[in-house]
């Protein structure tokens, strides 16, 4: 039998079967299978919360030439950087930062000042969704820290998938694990994470559009607060509309 095509070309039964193959195996055999499979034609994206650090430690294990980068909006919390640095140390790697060309103030003069607050799509539009398209072009697939039960519309995520808004493959390592699962392995391997997360912060992100969670409430309830908006463009399938 021929072997199943894993680029964006495959067909949904042949990815499907891929998938469905990883439901019962580790994410660090996706991790393997990936690295492997794509070698410099895959990247794994971390915006350095817990999944993303635990990912960076599974990966790091494999081996110390994986790319990973992260999306620099520059509105990251001072704690985000420090984390960064002291990943970069502890694994000796280094990130990839990727960025808008658009300084804060050449947006504040071009969209008003603190578009986040009016217009948090065209925001994270410019500031992450545009810098992520520019690096995902010419990869054939990345790598990301989704969890199946972080929200509704990460619910159906395979482990591998394909992604119709950049067009290339993606992977999603974790997407069986639970969040339980995610801090088990971070005291498990001493794993360093976002002090944020003990201040109260349930998932941590721009430091403008991250509030505290309360007890009871969902994790991701502190990101864009007041907002009907609950991702920042990364991980839809239908593009937001950004005129
Ligand atoms: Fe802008 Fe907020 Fe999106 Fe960051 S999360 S890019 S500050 S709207």
């Amino acid at each position: 039998m021929a072997p199943l095509a894993t680029d964006y070309s495959a067909t949904n039964e042949e990815l499907s079967v891929v998938s469905s193959n990883f439901e019962s195996q580790s994410p660090e055999a996706v991790l393997r299978w990936a690295l492997d499979e794509f070698d410099h034609d895959v990247a794994m994206a971390t915006g350095f919360g817990a999944e993303g650090c635990v990912l960076i430690d599974m990966v790091s294990r494999i081996t110390k030439t994986a790319r990973i980068f992260y999306l620099d909006t520059d509105l990251l919390f001072p704690e985000t950087y420090a984390l960064r640095d002291q990943l970069e140390a502890r694994y000796e790697i280094r990130f990839e930062r990727r960025a808008t060309r658009l300084s804060l103030s050449a947006q504040a003069e071009v969209f008003g000042e603190r578009l986040w607050e009016r217009d948090p799509d065209r925001c994270c539009y410019l500031r992450k969704v545009e810098p992520l398209k520019e690096l995902l072009t010419g990869l054939l697939a990345w790598i990301t820290g989704i969890r199946r039960d972080q929200t509704t519309a990460r619910a159906q995520a395979g482990i591998v998938e394909r992604d119709q808004r950049f067009e290339l493959i993606k992977i999603n390592p974790l997407a069986r694990w639970s969040s339980r699962d995610v801090w088990e392995y971070i005291r498990k391997y001493e794993v360093p994470y976002n002090r944020r997360y003990d201040q109260g912060y349930g998932s941590i992100g721009c430091a403008p559009c991250t509030d505290l969670v309360q007890i009871g409430e969902d994790p991701r309830a502190g990101r864009w607060r007041g907002s009907a908006k609950t991702e920042c463009g990364l991980h839809q399938q239908v593009s937001p509309k950004i005129n």
